[in-house]
């Protein structure tokens, strides 16, 4: 068994290492997402965007649902499957092509637009300009896919962790992005975080970010509304309690006719670790063998009930199935699919 703060000594050394400390630390600052879209877009250059913006637009009955990407990063591998047997961890590693010293990782926030609300689920880590970086996009995607950050009402944070509630807050004039949205965030992760001891819980990897996050939560102090897990947040989508890469993390179901929605945020990280392994154990999470069983009960949710999975840190755009297979499950990619 390895001990939390073995864990963490390494996992930090890793993580600095690759340079992803800045998706907590600096990313949660700086912002491309300014509100103007008009600024971004004297400002961008071909230099600057890399890729096209990307976004994917899809309806789920009358549902329209726009899933954004926030840009990419990598995680040390070693962080992936640390309790696994070594020989296993290798051959499933090569088997399903994950990389032996890092894993690329997507982030993809989600707008969700329903009759009377226009949800976005997360918000990306702001920006980076850490080498090899390419997130905090969230702002330059929502432009081309001509959504005002003005029109979001609501925006739930699955959890506080930087790469999903850094795009909140303009790094340099401390603007709110959202002027006109909502803050839900489970009671129990905004207790956490605004925690006087917060500091004495986290491992030691986590605490360079803390900082970041607790300046967020300070820029944004009024505007949350704190619901309880399994909650419905506004009319048609609810909250299902799924603790363990965070205290108060939940996952968001979207009911939309007779289809489900399932954003598992940071629950479900890999498509092929998680779905295939789950008991396997995510050095990133607070509490991983909490975090494993909650893995194993969407997944088994998902699969008996055929929902539609969006995983943030998927591979873009995020979207499949799971399948149950023996005492596991599968990853199914769901195709693209076209609007008129
Ligand atoms: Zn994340």
């Amino acid at each position: 068994m390895v001990t939390n703060k073995n864990k963490s000594n390494l996992n930090r050394r890793q993580f600095i290492r690759t340079g992803a400390a800045a998706l907590a630390g600096a990313a949660i600052v700086p912002s491309v997402l300014s509100g103007r879209p008009a600024e971004i877009a004297a400002n961008a250059t071909i230099d600057s965007i890399h890729n096209s913006p990307g976004f994917y637009r899809f309806t789920l009955n009358e549902a329209e649902i726009t899933v954004f990407s926030d840009g990419s990063f990598r995680l040390p591998s070693e962080i992936f499957a640390f309790s696994a047997d070594q020989e296993k961890r290798e051959e499933f590693f090569r088997s399903r092509m994950i990389p032996f010293d890092e894993v690329p990782m997507q982030s993809s926030p989600v707008l969700i637009k329903t009759e009377n609300h226009r949800v976005l689920v997360d918000t990306g880590s702001g920006f980076s300009d850490q080498e090899g970086s390419n997130i905090g996009r969230l702002g330059m995607a929502m432009q081309t896919a001509g959504i005002s950050p003005n029109s979001i009402n609501v925006v739930i944070l699955t959890h506080a962790h930087p790469d999903h509630l850094g795009g909140l807050v303009h790094h340099e004039t401390q603007d709110a992005i959202f002027p006109n949205a909502e803050i839900v965030i489970s009671d129990v992760e905004l207790d956490f975080w605004t925690d006087n001891n917060v500091s004495m819980q986290l491992p030691d990897w986590m605490g360079p970010f803390l900082p970041g996050i607790q300046s967020v939560m300070e820029t944004m102090d009024g505007r949350f509304r704190t619901i309880s897990a399994g909650d419905e947040i506004v009319s048609g989508i609810r909250s299902i309690a799924s603790p363990g890469h965070t205290k108060g993390h939940i996952s968001i179901v979207l009911e939309a006719g007779d289809q489900e929605l399932l954003i598992v945020g940071d629950s479900i990280t890999n498509i092929h670790i998680d779905f295939e392994n789950p008991d396997w154990l995510f050095a990133f999470d607070l509490e991983p063998e909490t975090a494993s069983n909650t893995r194993k009960r969407l997944l088994d949710m998902a699969a008996t009930d055929g929902m539609l999975i969006l995983g943030y840190h998927f591979p873009f755009p995020g979207l499949g199935y799971a399948l149950k297979r023996s005492s596991a499950w599968q990853w199914y990619p769901a195709g693209w699919t076209v609007l008129p």
